[in-house]
């Protein structure tokens, strides 16, 4: 595929890095660099547990290009990627993460795939296609997101999402 994305950038922006940086360009660059945020998060458990639930009702991983593609649902020979989320509030981020897993798939040449993101708590799914346009701004965030993660610590961000954000320690949060 004729691309400016490489596939060493695809090794550093990985779904989970992709997704950190459209949530915050701080938490992004750590994610980048591999530094974990706090354990003990209440939304990280939580967004574990609803994951492990939806492994054990017999869905899978397929792992691509560095990234994990977390659970894959084959229907009648359909590819369907299912972001599975803890609440509302992570919705944004499992519907960016989504949009780069569709990329990820068109880069290897699968073009008919869909994604949905669900918040089982919540109720709400949002349906996602694969697009030009939606594959050509993916590629342009992954090239800030690259550039960005081999710069300088951005500054601390003026968020209301901090007091959710598994670093908030590190921004002296608490
Ligand atoms: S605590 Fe706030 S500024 Fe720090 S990484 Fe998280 S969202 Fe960004």
């Amino acid at each position: 595929m004729d691309s400016r994305v490489s596939e060493d950038m695809l090794y550093v922006i990985t779904s989970h890095v992709y997704a950190s940086f459209s949530f915050c360009m701080r938490e992004g660059w750590f994610s980048a660099h591999r530094i974990h945020g706090t354990q003990t998060n209440d939304y990280l458990a939580r967004g574990r547990l609803v994951e492990t639930l939806y492994k054990r009702h017999g869905l899978r991983q397929i792992y691509l290009l560095g990234s994990v593609i977390d659970i894959v649902v084959d229907e009648k020979n359909d590819t369907k990627i299912v972001e599975v989320k803890a609440s509302k509030s992570s919705m944004k981020r499992g519907t960016e993460q989504a949009k780069f897993l569709l990329y990820l798939l068109h880069r290897i040449g699968i073009d008919d795939a869909t994604a949905e993101v669900t918040a089982p708590t919540s109720r709400e799914t949002v349906r996602i296609n694969g697009s030009p346009e939606m594959y050509a701004e993916v590629e342009n965030k992954i090239l800030l997101y690259y550039a960005t993660s081999i710069g300088d610590l951005p500054p601390k961000a003026d968020t209301s999402h901090c007091h959710a954000c598994s670093y908030r320690l590190l921004c002296g949060d608490e």
